[in-house]
């Protein structure tokens, strides 16, 4: 799994409550929690190996943070409108994409940033209950956060600059990953699919998000400065797998508006990443050939491939066969070990849009589940 589960529509309805405070946190939790346990038989049904809570109490991957941290509020497009400088650009990324305007609040950074409770910690405890299987914890990286809660008109009263807010970001991601390794979860990934949005739109302000109105910058700088907090935040997390996910967004089903490209403008940087495994979408052609990132050196000696062979986005169901051959044409390039299978991305990155149903979601892994015997028998070791 990279991550999100279809939610249900009890589980969107607790989510809705929730933000009118009509329920208390216990209330929704009531819910949330039925709704992991649910997301985990499908998992373990299916025959997944490591799992994951379906992120069934988040609205998203990242904008959930402004639950848990101090200084951090959830801001409408709307409200966001009002204060950016720059609102015909803005104006101009609603319109270009389908973007979820009507569900997607960001989290904006308007005090000083402190976690009034762990971001993830309490999901893998409560997933830990339930299961025996190793548990992945997806985490927004650190760059995609600071990105997203930097709004210069609201966040510089607090922040100098970008910079000084990323310290505080690192800090949160560290306490987090200490608080998770020593509870013993098994896997953490980082989230940082802008990372994409750096190569294909050549700094031109397309985001997917409205994280970041504008990364300013050279591309090329913006990316030495995701590398650098990247790696910051994993420096020391030995004893735990890490992970990082890039993809190409995951917000519609209309390809058109998604990006696209191989990975090999990220390869100088992905190489350099000191993460266990990269975590990367290849089911879909708009990722392009496994060649322009297995050709690389350092990754072909040092990575782990999480291999994208399933697309969330689609209702046609892949073939046993053809994951088998894929995975077989990564194994050119790496051994079987550091060979894992995930889909591209999660099946409900935004919980008001799951990219499909729960029977198509369940069928998607249980290809690749099926893929995993056969590729055990002919090639473990
Ligand atoms: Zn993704």
């Amino acid at each position: 799994m990279v991550g999100s589960w279809p939610r249900s529509p009890e589980v969107l309805r607790a989510q809705r409550r929730r933000h009118h405070g009509d329920i208390s946190a216990e209330e929704f939790d009531h819910v949330a929690d039925a709704a992991v346990i649910e997301a985990l038989k499908h998992q373990e049904s299916a025959g997944i190996d490591i799992v994951t809570d379906g992120e069934q109490r988040r609205d998203n991957f990242y904008s959930f943070v402004a639950d848990k941290l101090d200084g951090v509020r959830l801001m409408s497009l709307a409200e966001m409108l009002d204060i950016v400088e720059d609102k015909a650009g803005f104006e101009r990324i609603l319109q270009t994409l389908d973007v979820p305007a009507y569900s997607i609040r960001n989290p904006t950074c308007v005090g000083i940033v402190s976690r009034r409770e762990p971001l993830a910690l309490n999901e893998y405890l409560f997933l830990r209950q339930h299961t025996d299987r190793p548990i992945k914890v997806p985490l927004p990286g650190p760059y995609l956060l600071t990105r997203a809660m930097w709004v210069k008109e609201a966040t510089r009263a607090v922040y100098e600059s970008k910079e000084a807010l990323a310290e505080d970001v690192v800090g949160i991601l560290r306490d987090e990953i200490r608080e998770l390794r020593e509870a013993g979860a098994d896997f953490i990934q980082f989230d940082e699919p802008v990372l994409t949005e750096l190569v294909f739109t050549q700094g031109q302000t397309r985001t997917f998000m409205c994280a970041a109105l504008a990364a300013r910058r050279d591309p090329a700088e913006e990316l030495e400065f995701a590398v650098e907090l990247i790696n910051r935040v994993v420096a020391g997390s030995e004893g735990i797998r890490t992970g990082l996910h890039v993809c190409r967004g995951n917000w519609s089903q209309q390809e058109h508006t998604l990006l696209k490209g191989s990975y090999g403008p990220l390869v100088p940087y992905l190489a350099r990443l000191n993460v266990t495994q990269l975590v990367l979408e290849f089911a879909t052609p708009r990722a392009g050939e496994l060649a322009a990132l297995l050709d690389s050196d350092q990754i072909r000696k040092h990575k782990e491939l999480g291999l994208g062979v399933v697309y969330p986005r689609t209702e046609g169901i892949e073939g046993v066969e053809a994951v088998v051959a894929r995975v077989e044409e990564a194994l050119k390039y790496l051994p079987p070990e550091r060979i894992f299978l995930n889909p591209d991305c999660g099946f409900g990155t935004f919980s008001s849009r799951p990219m499909n149903t729960l029977e198509i979601a369940s069928s998607k892994l249980e290809t690749m589940t099926r893929a995993a015997v056969i590729l055990r028998d002919r090639y473990a070791v």
